[in-house]
């Protein structure tokens, strides 16, 4: 790549190619069908609120944004893929996986990617990288497209996870490809404005309820319902939250809501001002060590 401008065409033709591939029919098919029932649901005036066409505007426009910025910063992820190797980390031959069927294959890869992907959550609502994952909670009105509403520097943390947790564990392609659609299209359904809690099989897939209360503005929610698919995880790992239907306010105090300048520099803008605040403490470190030196 030698110039901004080859650049740039390089992602209007990425652009264009999403655009005519067949999968990307399915995904807005999908998601014209859940905010067409959306509307059926709550009526035009609600579902068509000043509040939710914000929302909707603001996300579109951030997953535009990404088509442009995320291949940028996936050209770092080849850099951490590229120290792994060297490393020699020993990993599972893919021969171990040749004779299992591609279902089992499909679910193993989407049991392992939703391992990662609860750390890294857990990881992300922690305060240095809050700032990156905040997007995402900054929709007031939280919708299937909120599925799309994630900082592009959110989606090289993930790749790099799982382009190191995937290639230890040496998952052949075909399968991780099937397991991310459905993953994708489940991503989706847990944004859907209902209160479905999934009885008894609450802890064995994610639920729209499971999912609200992660988004839930009340301080006894911050930092549960990790999990994308599996909410055993924050069982096991004691993050696991569901009083009950959701019916509190959702979104993230301080941040902005759908201005979408403010929103891809907020995490430049809150690290700017979390150093700000670091930096009396650190002056008064250097003032205290000199003092404890010793007079010659
Ligand atoms: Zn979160
Ligand atoms: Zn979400």
């Amino acid at each position: 790549m030698n110039s901004v401008g080859d650049y740039i065409m390089a992602r209007f033709e990425a652009w264009c190619r999403l655009a005519n591939d067949p999968s990307s029919y399915f995904v807005a098919a999908f998601l014209l069908i859940v905010l067409g029932c959306d509307v059926i649901r709550k009526g035009w005036r609600r579902s068509l609120s000043r509040r939710a066409i914000e929302s909707v505007a603001a996300t579109l426009a951030i997953f535009h944004i990404n088509i442009v910025l995320v291949p940028g910063v996936w050209l770092l992820s080849d850099q951490v893929k590229q120290a792994y190797d060297l490393l020699g980390i020993p990993s599972i031959p893919g021969s171990v996986w040749t004779d299992l069927p591609t279902w089992l294959l499909s679910f193993l890869g989407i049991l392992a990617a939703d391992f990662a992907n609860y750390w890294n959550h857990r990881l992300m609502h922690m305060k240095w990288l809050w700032p990156v994952h905040a997007i995402h909670h900054s929709d007031p009105v939280v919708n299937g497209l909120t599925t799309y509403r994630v900082h592009a520097l959110e989606n090289l943390v993930m790749l790099v996870s799982y382009t190191l947790l995937l290639s230890w564990i040496g998952l052949p392609r075909d399968a991780i490809g099937y397991g991310a659609l459905i993953v994708l299209f489940h991503n989706i359904y847990v944004h859907i404005d209902v209160d479905w809690g999934h009885g008894p099989l609450r802890l064995l897939v994610a639920s729209p309820r499971f999912h609200r209360w992660h988004h839930a503005d009340v301080p006894a929610a911050y930092g549960k319902n990790l999990a994308n698919v599996f909410p055993f995880f924050d069982w096991i790992f004691g993050t696991y939250r569901v009083p009950g239907p959701c019916n509190v306010p959702l979104g993230a105090t301080g941040v902005p809501r759908n201005n979408v300048l403010k929103l891809t520099l907020w995490p430049l803008i809150e690290w700017l001002r979390l150093a700000a605040r670091l930096l009396p403490t650190f002056q008064r470190q250097v003032v205290d060590d000199r003092r404890d030196v010793p007079a010659e």
